[in-house]
């Protein structure tokens, strides 16, 4: 009572929270049933190789198509969805769904195409996580090598995920660092963790035009990744003169807007014949 009668900020505080708990769990209820009610799919956006001129690859980006409240962006309900303890039913999903279509497209295209699966740390800690990434490879019979996963760095990376992040790569599945540059453990992280592949974040490559730091930023991380002998992609390339910088500067592989948005599977398979059919002049463009 004291509380309430001392300002009204309390009461407001309490309010406010309860709201933001109620739509959240309103949120995660029916995200539970999302796949079943088939609200959910996989848009892929694919990855260009600057100097091979080609789509080497795509990255499978989650969306949540709500019936009342449309479109959801995966920042808002990744984040509920591994509160809530089931980020590992939705990201079994999504990673069965992206290897069985780029396998159907190895049969249709013979290109020897990766797909990039996000991952979020909740799924790492679940211990059947291998064993269950081993059973879709086998059910849907694309090889391992073909199948990337990306992780963000984490501060509190446990020795466990290190060992399943090892398993895995055993496998022969590539590893990607995602966001690389934004948290404070990226470089003793490459040198503990069985990592391929960086990928430069966008928040640097929004500044190519405007910030020597940014700059500067992008020219480290491409040394980094050369030290350690690790492939490198730029993400959220929008322009051709950040296309122009990055190529420019060591780093061929750019995946954003300025190329190809994400899209749907058979707007991708569309994209990748053209790419195969060498009908998308990607130098010309930079
Ligand atoms: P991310 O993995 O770093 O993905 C890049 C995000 O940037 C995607 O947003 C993509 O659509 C967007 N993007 C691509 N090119 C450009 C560009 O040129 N400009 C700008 N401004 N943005 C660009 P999206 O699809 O909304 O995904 C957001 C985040 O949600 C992802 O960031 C990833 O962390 C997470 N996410 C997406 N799908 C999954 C999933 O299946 N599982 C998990 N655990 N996380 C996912
Ligand atoms: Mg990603
Ligand atoms: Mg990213
Ligand atoms: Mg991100």
């Amino acid at each position: 009572m004291a509380k309430k009668e001392s300002g009204s900020s309390y009461s407001f505080f309490d309010k406010q929270m309860a709201m933001n708990s109620v739509s959240k769990l309103e949120m995660g209820n029916h995200l539970r049933q999302s796949m079943d009610r088939n609200e959910l799919e996989i848009v892929y956006q694919p990855q260009i190789d600057c100097q091979l001129g080609k789509v080497i690859g795509v990255e499978a980006l989650l969306r949540w198509n709500h019936t009342t409240k449309g479109y959801i962006s995966p920042s808002e309900f990744i984040p509920i969805a591994e509160e809530m303890g089931f980020i590992v039913a939705i990201g079994e999903w999504v990673m069965r769904g992206a290897c069985q279509q780029m396998k159907d497209w190895h049969n249709m295209l013979q290109e020897p195409l990766t797909v990039s699966v996000n991952l979020s740390v909740k799924q790492l800690n679940d211990e059947r996580f291998v064993d269950k990434v081993i059973q879709i490879l086998e059910e849907t019979g694309l090889e391992a090598k073909y199948l990337e996963i990306e992780i963000t760095e984490n501060v509190a990376m446990r020795d466990d995920q290190l060992e399943a992040l090892g398993r895995l790569r055993k496998l022969g599945i590539a590893i990607s660092v995602d966001d690389f540059g934004t948290h404070y453990s990226s470089l003793s992280y490459l040198k503990r963790f069985p990592v391929t592949k960086i990928k430069l974040d966008q928040s640097f490559v929004r500044g190519v035009q405007t910030d020597d730091k940014d700059r500067a930023m992008i020219k480290a991380i491409i040394s980094v990744a050369k030290s350690f002998q690790l492939q490198i992609i730029a993400e959220g390339v929008e322009t051709e003169e950040q296309a122009r910088f990055l190529v420019a500067n060591g780093c061929s592989q750019i995946q954003g807007y300025y190329f190809f948005q994400p899209m749907s599977a058979d707007q991708t398979q569309v994209t990748l014949q053209m790419s195969m059919q060498s009908k998308l002049d990607f130098m010309n463009r930079i």
